[in-house]
């Protein structure tokens, strides 16, 4: 998968039917291998959109818009060459069929992107980035994975990286001349640098809760008694009528789940069976699936009907959910007020009263009451452990220093350690392994 000395190809855009379609070849021949898809004996003007037609054996099967992007200006590094073709399934397997003809190879998952990274165009967690870009399912996780494919997160990193490397040189020069003592840096003035990449490195992992919550999503599931409205809730929040509403109780009998945007936060919205004793085999197995839902959820929401005095059901689910992370509803604020449960949200599914209200209580319980509106840096669990490592190494050093006495040989080995996953965060040295792991879960064309 690491080599880059052969021509790939690939179509770029997603399968099905489209008014376009893009095919992307990269390497070392991808001039000639458009050339001769194109049978034109000219070559192609760099960077030029280049009106063309395109065949296989059994002549021209399509005119498309041909660029050719000569390296290193492009996005793989390589010789690339974009091909915009209708976005018919037919015409475009035929354009990388004769791609392929004319001696490229089809492409791995993500080994455009892969080679973007081999080629130094960007760093690992800008090769991640795109691929949290493409998978984004909301504008704030789009504008988070845009920050760091603009360089956000490495240009943070690199600051710091850039202190530690600046400190270890003074250090290493200290131990190659000894005589000279402390000469190239005061132990007072490691003592300050140390603790100032160390608060660097914390200032990044005060993102990470936050930023976890907006690259991963939440899980929240509504839960409640029979009847409470549920289901209405589901449907209100998820802005379409998946749930079925009945006023019969036990409805409900399977989990149904819908993608929603809770102010930023991807969530996977849950609706369940009615908490309740059920006779019934199947509305039983729903309760039992209800129950398990429950107990993964990043939220659960608490429905209670607003028009009935609270039951015995509702008080037990209260019970049950109290150590969790929970947002209380009071639904059905239409009807006169039955009930006061203290720290409920009052909403009426039915006319969407509250339901603003509703949504923003949801998202700073996930949030830890964490600014959702600003972009966090820090989002990946790969890059929040490796940083949480470096803080371990550098905080060892630091406590050593203000302890007084360190040989210089152990403050070095801690530093060159937190240097070392920098390193790793960034890709500078990151195993084959890592790497096989990162792009296999983009698609092919990516
Ligand atoms: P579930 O069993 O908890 O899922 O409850 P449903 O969503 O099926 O609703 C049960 C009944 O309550 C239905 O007749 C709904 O129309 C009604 N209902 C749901 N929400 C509201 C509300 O906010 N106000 C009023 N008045 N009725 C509601």
């Amino acid at each position: 998968m690491f080599a880059t000395d052969d021509t790939i190809v690939a179509l770029a855009t997603p399968r099905g039917r489209g008014a376009l379609g893009v095919v992307r070849v990269s390497g070392p021949r991808a001039h000639d291998v458009l050339r001769e898809i194109s049978r034109r004996r000219s070559p192609f003007s760099p960077r030029r959109a280049t009106l063309t037609r395109i065949g296989g054996n059994a002549g021209a099967i399509d005119s498309v818009i041909a660029t050719w992007f000569p390296a290193p200006h492009s996005y793989t590094g390589q010789d690339v060459v974009e091909l915009s073709a209708h976005g018919s399934p037919v015409v475009l397997r035929t354009i990388v069929q004769a791609a392929l003809g004319a001696g490229a190879r089809l492409a791995q998952p993500g080994e455009f992107t892969l080679r973007a990274f081999l080629s130094g165009r960007i760093d690992l967690i800008q090769a991640e980035a795109v691929a949290d870009l493409i998978a984004a399912a909301t504008p704030l996780q789009a504008r988070t994975a845009f920050d760091q494919l603009e360089g956000t997160l490495t240009r943070r990193i690199a600051a710091l990286d850039a202190d530690l490397f600046d400190l270890i040189t003074r250090l290493e020069a200290s131990l190659d001349f000894p005589d000279e003592g402390y000469h190239f840096i005061t132990p007072d003035e490691i003592c300050a640098r140390v603790g100032s990449v160390a608060t660097g490195v914390e200032h990044l992992l005060a993102d990470a809760h936050r930023g976890r919550l907006v690259r991963e999503g939440a899980t929240v599931v509504i839960a409640g008694r029979p009847n409470v409205g549920k289901s209405s809730l589901f449907n209100a929040l998820a802005g379409a009528d998946r749930a079925i509403v009945t006023s019969m109780p036990g409805t409900t009998r399977d989990l149904i789940t819908e993608p929603v945007d809770i102010d930023g936060i991807a969530a996977t919205l849950v609706d369940t069976a009615g908490a309740r004793d059920a006779d019934d085999v199947i509305e039983r197995e729903g309760v039992a699936r209800g129950q398990e839902a429950r107990r993964v959820a990043s939220l659960i929401v608490v429905v209670l009907d607003r028009g009935e005095p609270l039951t015995a059901d509702d008080q037990r689910l209260l019970d049950e959910t109290s150590s969790q992370r929970r947002v209380v509803v009071a639904n059905k604020s239409d009807l006169p007020d039955q009930i006061h449960v203290e720290g409920a949200v009052s909403v009426s599914a039915l006319n969407g009263c509250g339901l603003d209200e509703l949504r923003f209580t949801i998202a700073h319980a996930l949030s830890g009451d964490e600014d959702l509106r600003e972009s966090p840096t820090l989002t990946n669990l790969r890059h929040i452990t490796l940083l949480e490592d470096a803080r371990r190494s550098l905080c060892r050093a630091a406590s050593a220093l203000s302890n007084g006495h360190i040989a210089e040989e152990f403050l070095l080995a801690d530093l060159q350690d937190a240097r070392g996953r920098f390193d790793e965060v960034v890709g500078v040295r990151t195993s084959a392994d890592v790497l096989n792991h990162i792009f296999e879960k983009f698609c092919i064309g990516k």
